[in-house]
């Protein structure tokens, strides 16, 4: 088919998406480490799960074999207020870096949480309001997760009880008023409510908090009140399957032009965009059916797969959270306080860790300021402003469409553009006056860092 005749923006016909999410795992002869009893060292059971989990999403978790998972009817009808999301051609970008390369996103910034992590609370929600729960806790950092979590929450007629990173519960109160709109309760982490929170504050009075302590807290609220349990918007294998729904788009859209993409690039922060991205591209490298490039993109002041270690960690500060598995630089780690709130865990999904330990994917990481001076040159020719942490898929897009033009290599390159940067215009502010710094952690930091992970 010639190229006149691709669409700019590729859209499914809504008996062209997903009935069911990929699970990748299936299909990984390597399987991700399970996750592991903080006390006995011993793999977490579903009986082990369960106070914290839901039911079927803890099933989920624990599923290393079944290829397709149905998606519930209620969670389509939900997917079909937003979905399909575009896959875009960035012939505007193309011409302004005259790139023999095809660019091509999958733009899932189309909602009011502005971000992929709706895709996930969906399902998150349906499950507990299935299992007849009241309600369930989470933690936010930049409040993306806790705004699309909120969303899902009173669509279901759930309660949700968020606890906000303290730092950007006072920098984003926008954020905080839109999940507050959706009638969730935002708590700035630590706090007083509970006791992993107030024996932090004690030892570190003032403190701004971090995401590792917010999971504390939101953890043992959910299993301290009846009816309610915990849920995570990254990280963990469940979120994973559900963020497939992006790949499989991006691939029926792209098998529907008979576009076979050379790259496939995503910004790695727990890892469930890039994860549900690459996933069935990454299913037919795994089957021997095709190879493609597949790359994370990190924050050069957050890097766990380029200078962190493979082992397990704990996923929290409060360390009550089970053991995973991962490309880590330890839950003592403070990233510095980058603009990409997003992408700011000391830990990567267990799957994506695996994955990238067998040589099937690669990682890169980037500076803050290259990543803004990328997510700039993206906005003004292509007309979304990019969220921070998009913008480092956008940057690593941009070099190698760069690398091609050199080369004079006509490959075809597919990013996720995750977001939209409408609550992170202070961060553009300081880029745009010079405020802006690149703090690149020192070795003897991380490896002060790494010194605490869990020894047995
Ligand atoms: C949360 C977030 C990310 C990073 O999370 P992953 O789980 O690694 O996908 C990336 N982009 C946006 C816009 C986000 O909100």
């Amino acid at each position: 088919m010639s190229q006149k005749e691709i669409p700019y923006k590729i859209y499914l016909e809504e008996n062209e998406t997903p009935t069911a999410w990929y699970n990748l795992r299936a299909d990984m002869k390597n399987k991700p480490a399970p996750l592991l009893n903080p006390a006995t060292h011993e793999p977490m059971s579903k009986e082990d799960l369960a106070p914290v989990f839901c039911e079927e999403l803890v099933n989920q978790e624990l599923d290393n074999t079944t290829r397709l998972i149905h998606i519930p009817k209620e969670i389509r009808d939900f997917y079909k207020m937003y979905r399909p999301s575009p896959l875009v051609r960035a012939y505007c970008l193309e011409e302004k870096l005259q790139t023999p390369a095809k660019i091509y996103y999958k733009f899932e910034g189309n909602n009011t949480s502005g971000s992929h992590k709706l895709n996930s609370a969906i399902a998150q929600a349906y499950y507990a309001k299935k299992q007849g729960l009241k309600g369930v806790t989470t933690e936010t950092g930049a409040g993306q997760w806790g705004t699309a979590l909120s969303m899902a929450c009173s669509y279901f007629g759930l309660d949700c009880k968020v606890f906000m990173v303290k730092v950007s519960y006072e920098q984003k109160p926008f954020r905080r008023e839109v999940m507050r709109t959706y009638g969730a309760s935002v708590t700035p982490s630590p706090s007083n409510e509970t006791n992993v929170g107030r024996k932090i504050l004690e030892e570190f009075p003032g403190t701004g908090g971090s995401l590792g302590c917010a999971i504390s807290e939101a953890v043992e609220v959910a299993v301290s009140t009846p009816g309610y349990r915990y849920v995570l918007g990254s990280v963990l294998n469940q979120v994973l399957l559900h963020q497939s729904v992006i790949g499989l788009e991006t691939k029926a859209a792209l098998d529907k032009y008979g576009i076979k993409p050379d790259m496939i690039i995503g910004c790695a922060g727990g890892g469930s965009n890039l994860g549900g991205l690459i996933a069935p591209f990454m299913g037919e490298k795994l089957r021997g059916e095709a190879d493609y490039r597949i790359i994370a993109v990190e924050p050069a002041s957050c890097p766990s797969f380029t200078r962190g270690t493979y082992a397990y960690d704990f996923c929290d500060t409060g360390m009550v959270c089970p053991l995973a598995k991962m490309y880590t630089l330890g839950s003592s780690f403070m990233p510095a306080p980058n603009h990409a709130g997003g992408l700011r865990y000391h830990g990567m999904s267990s799957t994506l860790s695996q994955l990238y330990d067998d040589g099937l994917m690669e990682a890169v990481s980037v500076k803050q300021t290259d990543v803004f001076a990328a997510a700039e040159q993206f906005a003004r020719v292509e007309g979304i402003l990019p969220a921070p942490e998009s913008s480092h898929a956008i940057k690593v897009a941009i070099d190698e469409a760069l690398r091609c033009k050199e080369n004079g290599e006509e490959k075809t390159i597919v990013f996720g553009l995750t977001g939209t940067g409408y609550f992170d215009l202070v961060a553009y502010q300081k880029f745009h006056d010079g405020q802006m710094d690149d703090y690149i952690p020192s070795d003897e930091e991380i490896a002060e860092s790494l010194k605490k992970l869990p020894q047995f």
